[in-house]
Order: structure tokens, then C-alpha cells, then sequence
């Protein structure tokens, strides 16, 4: 039964991945047409025959996504998946294994295990005394950062609350950062008022010496910094904040720190590019995204950790109907936030075991190198690059956008509505709004950054 529905899906994935560059990249749709649709078609009375369902959410799928496995989607860090980690998807939901507990998956933990330990290893940290784990994604991983923060600097938190403290624990990160904090403050119960973004410098990054004066500040006004974060890879701008000097204010103060490399991460695995992190082994905590640049499907993100015991203090709980532990291996429902787990890390297991370290090398080099281009063909066409960072991320604009003769808004209208590209608008700081483009499909060659600046230069041109 299932073997049969997988071949319908193999023939459907099959030809959509085959004819990738002739699909629209971005849908025209409103939500009152797919309601309709849905309405129309499914009012779960009747019954519907396996093979029809699985062509018509295909045709759904195709009609009505923007399509981020499309080469020419220079997006929001949404990759092209390999194959294989599809087919490690399959194995996980066909087996289900249940992770919360070591005994329930003994095989899947370990694989988990062992391939978080070889990245633990690639950014520095010693696999012996670190925690890692996989996580729904870069949110759930800063979350669980900042919960690991509180649990180290005010250990009574974990049973009292936050009622015992003198102050409002507060953390600092760049206005580059990323807004998962936000959400983690307020669903921490620190409140979102307990973010203190610090402005950037010239080139984007984290201004140091800012952050050490409204340390200063806040401490004088009763407030109990706990954290800060270090950004590699600005979601808007792919900027890297200064992380030796950022470790080393951290060590001086006694404060977590924690590197947000949803994204950047990426970089670690390339030789050439791995240089630019120099610093992440100081961290206490760092988040990197698997489902972003290491091209597999969401959700995958990882939470990386010095040292496990605040994980343990911070997350344990004791049941009277999980069986017990063993002591050479711990249960991840006590030291994460999740209790049901997928075996969300076997598509990374599979994509590096598969890939090779080299080959992934190569592929997030040739990314980096179609970013590289990028810049430069826009340089060449007329365009301003105005961020600064080695990731393939381009923020730019044009002297027509400046002087106020085409609005950035209109150029983005026209690239996504031709339906062969997809780009977006940014705002940072100084610049205004610009343009962005982040090259995140390892499909991605000279050819379609060609067709991006042709799309480029025809729609500043008009107006
Ligand atoms: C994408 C991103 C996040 C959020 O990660 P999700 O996987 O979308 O939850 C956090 N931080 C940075 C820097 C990001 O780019």
C-alpha cells in the first residue's frame, strides 16, 4: 500500500525537481480562492481515493507556494533540498521512532548523537563535556539559549520564577539581531522590555564599546544583565557582529555567551570560509540551522551548549510513568524543551555521510562564490553593494532608488512578478530600504544570476 502511493509521489517529485527552472517561483493567489477551493472539494464525508489525494495537494503544492527550491529564489535562507535527506524524511515518518526517551530509539538518539558531536567538534567545543541537540528550528534554539542563560545566572529561577530577583534580567544583541529573542523574552516571562538592542557600526556589526556603556548604564539602574548574543549572519544584512571581542567582554563581565549562526553556521563547514567565525568556540551556546544552509528540508535547527548541566537544571523533571534512565545516556525529554521527538537529525546524518565533509565544502563554497558574482555583476550594471560580509548575501541599491525615482517596493513587484526570481526588500539602518538577495539553492549557477540582474536592470529602468 504505502509502496505504491510512494511511487505516485516519486513521479510527482520527480518531474517537479526535473523541470525546476520552468516553474514560477512566486503564486498569484488570494486566500479566498484557496478556501474556496478546499471548501468545494473537501467536506470529509466522502471518502477520498489515495491517488487522487496525493495528485490534487501536488497540484496545490505547485499552484500555491513560493517555490524556495527554485534556483533563481534568492530568499529568506530557504534552501533546495537534497535528495536525499527527502528520502530521510520518508525512513523517519515510516518508522516513527520516539526520541524523548533513549530506550525507545536507541539507534536514532545515537545517530543523533554522533552526528551533533562531529559538528560540536568542527566549531571547537570538546564533544566530551558539551550538550547538543536538534531543535524545530532557530527559534526553538534561542529560546532554549536564553533559558539556559537565566538557569546559570539565577539557578533559583528554575523552581521559584522569577519572583526571588532584585531586577530584570536583561540580554544585549545587536539591532541586527535576529526577533526570535523578542519572542523568547516574552515567552520566558523576562518581557520583551528586557531586550536591549545595541546599535551597530558603520558596517553593521555590533558596536562594542555601545554595548559595554549601557552594560554599565543598566547595572547602575538595578537591571541583571544575564546574556548577550552575537549574531554570525544577520537575517537582513549577513553580517558577522565581532565575536573574539564579544567572547572576551563576556568572560570579563561573566555574562552567557551565546552566537546566533542560524544561518551562518554554514560557513564552519567550508575551509575557506570558517576563518570568519574565528571566536564560536568561546560561545556557551550557538544555534545553526540545519534546514538553511545545510540544504535540508524544515524543520532542523540545533542547539549547541557548553555544558550540559544547565540544560539539566533548567529542563529536568522526574515522572511516574516515563521509565527510568540510564546513566550513559541521557533522556532528552529532561535537558530539552521539546517531549515527543522526531528523529528530525537523520536528513543531516544522511546529507553529510552522503555529501562527504568535502563535498559539503564545495557546495557551500560554490554558493559563496555565486554570491561573489553577484556582487560583482551588480557593481558592473550600475548597483551599490552596501553591506559588508564573506556570506552570499547582497544587500544593494541603485542611484534611481536614491533619488527617489523608483521605489524599492516597485522593483521587487516587478522582479517576483515576472515569476522567474524571487528577491525582497530590507531595511538597515543609515541606508534605508534596499534591495536583498541571498543565494540559499545549491543549484544556483552563473546563469541565473545572470537572469536576476537582467530582471534587475529592466525593472529600475521602467517607471
Ligand atoms: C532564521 C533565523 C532564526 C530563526 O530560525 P528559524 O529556523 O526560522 O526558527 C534565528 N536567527 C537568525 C539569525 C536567523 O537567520
Amino acid at each position: 500500500m504505502l509502496g505504491s502511493l510512494l511511487d505516485q509521489v516519486k513521479l510527482e517529485v520527480e518531474e517537479f525537481a526535473g523541470s525546476i527552472r520552468d516553474q514560477v517561483v512566486t503564486p498569484d493567489v488570494t486566500p479566498a480562492e484557496i478556501r474556496a477551493f478546499l471548501q468545494a472539494r473537501y467536506d470529509f464525508t466522502r471518502p477520498i481515493p489515495a491517488a487522487e489525494l496525493i495528485d490534487d495537494v501536488t497540484q496545490m503544492l505547485r499552484r500555491w507556494c513560493i517555490q524556495v527550491t527554485h534556483p533563481r529564489y534568492f530568499g529568506l535562507f530557504n534552501p533546495s533540498v537534497r535528495p536525499i535527506s527527502v528520502a530521510a524524511d520518508t525512513l523517519v515518518a515510516a518508522f516513527n521512532p520516539q526520541l524523548a526517551v533513549w530506550q525507545h530509539a536507541p539507534a536514532a538518539n545515537e545517530i543523533e548523537r554522533f552526528v551533533l558531536g562531529y559538528l560540536l567538534d568542527r566549531m571547537g567545543f570538546d564533544p566530551g563535556s558539551a550538550a547538543a541537540s536538534f531543535t524545530s528550528g532557530g527559534q526553538e534554539a534561542n529560546h532554549t539559549a536564553t533559558i539556559a542563560a537565566l538557569a546559570r545566572q539565577f539557578p533559583s529561577i528554575s523552581d521559584a520564577g522569577l519572583h526571588g530577583l532584585d531586577g530584570q534580567p536583561t540580554l544585549y544583541l545587536s539591532a541586527e539581531g535576529h526577533h526570535s529573542f523578542h519572542k523568547a523574552a516574552s515567552c520566558t516571562g523576562i518581557g520583551r522590555s528586557a531586550v536591549r538592542e545595541i546599535k551597530t557600526d558603520d558596517s553593521l556589526k555590533l558596536n562594542v564599546a555601545a554595548l559595554e556603556e549601557t552594560l554599565h548604564e543598566d547595572r547602575q539602574r538595578g537591571r541583571l544583565p544575564f546574556l548577550v548574543v552575537a549574531t554570525a549572519g544577520a537575517t537582513g544584512s549577513g553580517t558577522i557582529d565581532p565575536l573574539p571581542e564579544l567572547g572576551a567582554l563576556c568572560e570579563r563581565h561573566g555574562l552567557w555567551f551565546h552566537v546566533d549562526a542560524a544561518w551562518g553556521g554554514g560557513a564552519l563547514l567550508s575551509d575557506k570560509l570558517r576563518g570568519a567565525l574565528r571566536g564560536i568556540e568561546r560561545a556557551d551556546s550557538v544555534t545553526w540551522d540545519a534546514h538553511k544552509w545545510l540544504s535540508v528540508p524544515l524543520g532542523a535547527g540545533m542547539f549547541f551548549c557548553r555544558s550540559a548541566a544547565h540544560l539539566h537544571h533548567a529542563f529536568a523533571v522526574d515522572t511516574g510513568y516515563v521509565p527510568p534512565g540510564r546513566e550513559d545516556a541521557a533522556d532528552p525529554y529532561r535537558t530539552t524543551l521539546q517531549w515527543s521527538r522526531r528523529f528530525i537529525g537523520l536528513k543531516v546524518f544522511m546529507a553529510l555521510a552522503e555529501l562527504g565533509a568535502q563535498g559539503y565544502a564545495k557546495q557551500i563554497d560554490e554558493q559563496a562564490r555565486m554570491g561573489d558574482l553577484l556582487r560583482l555583476r551588480l557593481e558592473e550594471s550600475g548597483w551599490t553593494v552596501i553591506n559588508d560580509t564573506p556570506l552570499p548575501l547582497v544587500c544593494f541599491t541603485h542611484e534611481r532608488v536614491t533619488s527617489g525615482a523608483v521605489a524599492t517596493t516597485r522593483i521587487v513587484e516587478r522582479v517576483n512578478g515576472r515569476g522567474d526570481a524571487w528577491i525582497s526588500e530590507v531595511r538597515l539602518p543609515r541606508f534605508g530600504t534596499a534591495l536583498r538577495a541571498t543565494i540559499t539553492s545549491y543549484l544556483t549557477n552563473e546563469e541565473d544570476v545572470e537572469i536576476l540582474v537582467a530582471a534587475l536592470e529592466s525593472a529600475v529602468g521602467v517607471d
